[in-house]
C-alpha cells in the first residue's frame, strides 16, 4: 500500500535549452557546431591531450583558433577555477569545448559564466563570501563526454569544490546548460573498468534519486526508468567486455536520459550523504551516491511511486547487490567515519527532495546496513 503522495502533482513544467547531437564519429564534426570567430577554450585533462584528443580538435580549428586548458583533475576547486578564469579573461573566447568526465564539464560550464562576468575571483566572492551576484551573460558550451554517468552535458548545474573550507557549492540557473550535447560512444571505449563502474552507479543513482523525489514529473519519470532499462542491460556487458560499442552506447544514452532527469528534479538524499565521503575521504563521487541506494529504496519503496516496485527496479536493486559496494567503500573509509559525518550528511537543498522524512537515526540505519558486508 502506498502512504505517501501517491502521484505528482498535476502541477508541472519541463524545460531542458540542451541539443543533442549523438552518432558513432560524431566528434569528427565538432567544427560544424563552433562559432566560426574568435578563440575556442578547449577544457580537458592532460590525459586526453596525451591521448591526443586535444590535438584533433586542433587539428580541426586549426592551432590559432584554439586554447588548451587540460590541467582539470577531479573535483575541480574553486580556487583553480578563479585562477583559470583570471588567466584565460584577457583572450578574445567565443566558445568553449568539455572533452572529458563530469569534472571537466563543470569546469567549462563554470567557466562559461566566469570568464565574461567581468570581475576577478568571482567564486570566491559569490560561492564563498556568498555576495548575492548573480551571473549575467555565459559563453556557449559544447559538452563531449567520455564518461557515461554524470549526466553533466545535459543539467543546469556544477560542483565546485572548496577544499580550504571543506564544502561543496553548486553553480546552477539556465545560463549553466550547456548549448550542446555531443555524444560519440566511441570515446568512452577506452574509460578503464574502475571509472566505467563508479561512473555507471552515478548514472543508476540519477535515474533512483529524481524517482523518489518531490519535483519528479511524467517527464522525469519516463526519462529515470528508460535509463534505468538501457543500464541494466548494457552494464553488466560494458564491465565485461568494455569494447562493446553498442552497450558503450546505450550506457551513454542512460546517462544522459538520467541527466535529462535530474536536470528536473535535482538529486536527494543519496547525494546528500555523498558530499561529506568526497570531501573528507576522497570516495569516488559514484560509489559515495550509490552505496545506500539498496537500503534508502527499502525505506520508501511502497511510499514514493508505484515505478520504484517495477521488475527493472527491482532487477537493478539485484544488480546493486551483486556489486557488493561495501567492500568498494572499505578501501576507502571505515564504517565508524562514515557515520561520524552523518551531522554533515543533510544538505538541504538535496535531502530535502526526498519523499519520505529522514532523521539522524534513519540514516544511520540506512549507514549501517549498507556497510555490512
Ligand atoms: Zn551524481
Amino acid at each position: 500500500m502506498f502512504v505517501g503522495r501517491r502521484m505528482h502533482s498535476i502541477k508541472w513544467e519541463y524545460c531542458n535549452l540542451v541539443r543533442i547531437v549523438s552518432a558513432i564519429g560524431a566528434f569528427e564534426r565538432l567544427v560544424d557546431f563552433l562559432p566560426d570567430n574568435g578563440r575556442i577554450l578547449l577544457v580537458t585533462t592532460a590525459g586526453f591531450t596525451r591521448r591526443g584528443l586535444s590535438q584533433k580538435v586542433i587539428e580541426q580549428l586549426g592551432k590559432a583558433r584554439v586554447l588548451v586548458f587540460d590541467e582539470i583533475t577531479p573535483n575541480p576547486e574553486l580556487n583553480d577555477l578563479d585562477q583559470a578564469t583570471t588567466r584565460f579573461v584577457p583572450e578574445p573566447i567565443t566558445g568553449i569545448v568539455a572533452i572529458g568526465g563530469g569534472s571537466v564539464m563543470d569546469a567549462a560550464k563554470v567557466l562559461s559564466v566566469t570568464l565574461p562576468c567581468g570581475f576577478s575571483h568571482p567564486l570566491h566572492k559569490v560561492l564563498r563570501e556568498a555576495s548575492g551576484h548573480q551571473w549575467q551573460k555565459n559563453l556557449p558550451v559544447i559538452a563531449v563526454p567520455t564518461t557515461s554517468g554524470t549526466g553533466a552535458e545535459v543539467t543546469p548545474f556544477a560542483t565546485v569544490w572548496d577544499g580550504r573550507q571543506k564544502k561543496k557549492h553548486s553553480v546552477t540557473g539556465e545560463l549553466i546548460y550547456p548549448q550542446l550535447a555531443l555524444l560519440d560512444p566511441e570515446l568512452t571505449l577506452s574509460l578503464p573498468e574502475q571509472e566505467t563502474l563508479y561512473t555507471a552507479l552515478d548514472a543508476i543513482s540519477h535515474s533512483l534519486e529524481s524517482l523518489w523525489n518531490n519535483n519528479r514529473t511524467p517527464v522525469s519519470e519516463a526519462f529515470a526508468t528508460q535509463a534505468l532499462r538501457l543500464a541494466i542491460g548494457a552494464f553488466p556487458i560494458v564491465l565485461g567486455r568494455p569494447g562493446d560499442l553498442t552497450a558503450r552506447a546505450k550506457m551513454q544514452q542512460a546517462s544522459m536520459l538520467a541527466g535529462l532527469a535530474i536536470s528536473q528534479t535535482r538529486t536527494a538524499i543519496a547525494h546528500s550523504i555523498s558530499y561529506p565521503l568526497t570531501i573528507h575521504y576522497g570516495v569516488p563521487h559514484g560509489l559515495a551516491c550509490s552505496f545506500t541506494l539498496i537500503e534508502i529504496w527499502k525505506q520508501c519503496r511502497y511510499s514514493a511511486s508505484e515505478i520504484l516496485n517495477t521488475d527493472f527496479v527491482m532487477k537493478t536493486m539485484e544488480m546493486l547487490e551483486g556489486l557488493n559496494l561495501a567492500n568498494e567503500m572499505n578501501k576507502y573509509v571505515r564504517e565508524e567515519d562514515v557515520v561520524g559525518l552523518i551531522g554533515e550528511m543533510f544538505a538541504p537543498e538535496r535531502a530535502g527532495n526526498y519523499i519520505m522524512g529522514m532523521d539522524r537515526l534513519a540514516l544511520e540505519k540506512i549507514l549501517q546496513l549498507s556497510l555490512k558486508k
